[in-house]
């Protein structure tokens, strides 16, 4: 079983204890395992082969051990297995839904036996829910909308699909007049790579630039749904099932609200901690004087002497900070290094030097090798790799040897009419089913770069599947491991894979790992880019772009390299060509 698997195994348990009312700290004790095990670099599976201790993982006590211990051995989880037994499965999605929780879920399946989210709308359109307790006409009316905003979010929580609804909302928040400042808050800020819902945060200039703010907001044309509206505080459902607060403020205090609302909950309780510490204490309106404990109950604003509230940096600094950047902000021991002044300098997409990662009209790209290649010199690159697919992915039309020479025919010539990029000559090859590459070794030796990766047989067992990617990466020609766990948001899990023992692998043999930048992957994630990072690796962030248009995916490779603390030193396609160059000779 895969961490993800094991990870979901433990959630679902979690939420069956809690439809039966079990004790919250058991619960919680188990979501906190889930979640620690489902960012785990290392498989648990090989932890159990090598006989490892599994209560050393964070948040695994010996219970949890042990059931984690049975889950490998057997492939499933007997105390699930026996729970499902009494409460079907369904009843965890239908607690899901906003508005049904565990003990209405319970409920509406011992009442009405609704053990699914299709059957509680059912229920719910045919005017059944009202058997359960407080349940009028206008709360069914409201479970139906509910509904369909679960059934959207369950499928659109991916940054990159909220990004271009997202910004335009904003750019119009902005363009109202007398808007000093819009910005969003929350994980979306933190560019986390699923996003839940969003807080803006605006400062009006006066009472009548924050109505006018507000009416934009509520009459913004994606809005579904007006779900609340006053004078400072509005919230809104989006088309795309997406909920949206707005807070209206003041600029006295928009640094701290910012802060607040940015989060994460976890560092905000740091932040917190260290304010206490200096006998300060921080709120959502700002920094102030003593410890707060006499305003306990008492409005914040009016509690101590206001010490900083206006920005973000004034606060961070009177709290003998260095501002944490957004991407940071998630208690991994930022503010630790912020103490001492020793952040790093994250990477910019403006330290990018090129991509090397994409694909042209020779395989399944859209764009021809000369349009790809003005893209990139227009994008300010001084180089780029050109990796169309190998020949095991047919479907793609990749490339044999016979077609990837009649294909440097035409690079000899785009590269005579664009003097103004330096065209790494590269390819995507497929690992074969058996860890061998997809070309001949002699044209594996001509290429400047040749990325690897598994486009097949994800079903393989953890150790048939590290052991192919171990051989891949060995082989002496390769540079780069793509898209090194196969994951696509959302969609599919990635395949069973110790990627501590590829990282080894990579770190021997002189190979890059790719932080694949495609919204649908992110793949490494950010934990996994931190492990890779640890590991000594070079990263690699590429676009995987098959058309014009999705080069400028960048950024959202950036935002996760940001996340996992890279500086422009840690990424190979940041570094200049000499030395990209080097990195690709292995020292040859
Ligand atoms: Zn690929
Ligand atoms: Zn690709």
């Amino acid at each position: 079983m895969s961490n993800a698997e094991l990870a979901r195994h433990l959630e679902l348990f979690a939420d069956l204890l809690e439809i039966e009312g079990e004790n919250r700290f058991k619960i919680r004790a188990y979501r906190n395992a889930a979640r620690t095990i489902y960012d785990l670099p290392e498989q648990v599976e090989a932890m159990v082969a090598d006989g490892a201790d599994l209560t050393q993982i964070p948040s695994v006590g010996k219970e949890i051990a042990e059931k984690l211990e049975a889950m490998v051995a057997t492939g499933e989880l007997p105390q699930l297995s026996e729970l499902s037994q009494k409460i079907p499965l369904g009843v965890t999605e239908v607690m899901r839904v906003k508005g049904m929780g565990p003990k209405l879920a319970e409920a509406a399946w011992r009442e009405l036996a609704i053990d699914s989210v299709d059957e509680l709308e059912r229920a719910a359109k045919a005017g059944k829910l009202g058997a359960l307790p407080g349940f009028g006409e206008k709360r069914q009316a409201t479970i139906l909308k509910n509904i369909e905003a679960y059934r959207k979010n369950v499928e659109r929580l991916r940054i990159g699909d909220i990004d271009p609804v997202i910004a335009p909302l904003v750019a119009a928040l902005r363009a109202v007049e007398g808007a000093e400042r819009v910005e969003v808050a929350g994980s979306y800020r933190r560019r986390r790579e699923t996003v839940g819902d969003i807080d803006l945060l605006a400062i009006a200039a006066d009472d009548a630039a924050a109505a006018a703010i507000t009416a934009a907001f509520v009459g913004y044309p994606e809005v579904d749904e007006v779900l609340g509206s006053g004078d400072t505080r509005s919230s809104v459902r989006l088309r795309n099932g997406l909920e949206v607060d707005l807070r209206v403020m003041e600029a006295e205090s928009f640094g701290a609200a910012l802060l607040y609302f940015t989060g994460s909950k976890a560092h905000n309780v740091a932040l917190r901690q260290i304010a206490l510490e200096r006998g300060l204490h921080l709120t959502e309106y700002g920094l102030f004087e003593g410890t707060g404990a006499e305003g306990e109950g008492a409005s914040p604003k009016s509690s101590g002497k206001l010490v900083a509230s206006r920005t973000e940096e004034e606060i961070y600094e009177k709290l003998g900070l260095q501002y944490v950047e957004p991407e940071m902000r998630e208690d991994r021991g930022e503010l630790a290094l912020a103490a001492k002044g020793q952040l790093p300098t994250l990477v910019t997409l403006a330290d990018l030097r090129g991509d090397l990662h994409m694909h042209s009209t020779w395989s399944d790209g859209k764009a021809s090798v000369a349009e790809m290649m003005r893209a990139c010199i227009e994008r300010g690159y001084e180089y780029m790799a050109l990796t169309d697919h190998s020949k095991a992915l047919a479907m793609t039309g990749g490339l044999d040897e016979e077609k990837l020479a009649r294909q440097w025919e035409e690079l000899d010539r785009v590269v005579a009419e664009n003097p103004g990029i330096t065209l790494l000559r590269g390819m995507e090859v497929d690992i074969l089913k058996d860890g061998s590459l997809d070309l001949s070794d002699e044209w594996l030796e001509r290429l400047d770069i040749v990325l690897v990766s598994v486009h097949s047989h994800f079903g393989l067992s953890l150790e048939e599947q590290t052991a192919r990617i171990v051989k891949a990466v060995s082989h002496p020609e390769v540079n780069v491991l793509c898209h090194p766990t196969g994951r696509i948001l959302g969609a599919r899990e990635g395949y069973a894979v110790d990627l501590q023992e590829v990282f080894d692998a990579c770190h021997a043999n002189g190979v890059a790992v790719e932080l694949n930048a495609s919204y649908m992957r992110l793949d490494l994630s950010d934990v996994n880019v931190i492990a890779a990072r640890k590991r000594g690796l070079m990263v690699s962030i590429g676009t995987d772009a098959h058309s014009v248009k999705e080069l400028d995916g960048m950024q959202l490779g950036i935002d996760q390299a940001r996340r996992a603390w890279l500086t422009p030193e840690h990424v190979l396609n940041a570094r200049p060509l000499d030395e990209v160059r080097r990195f690709l000779a292995k020292g040859r």
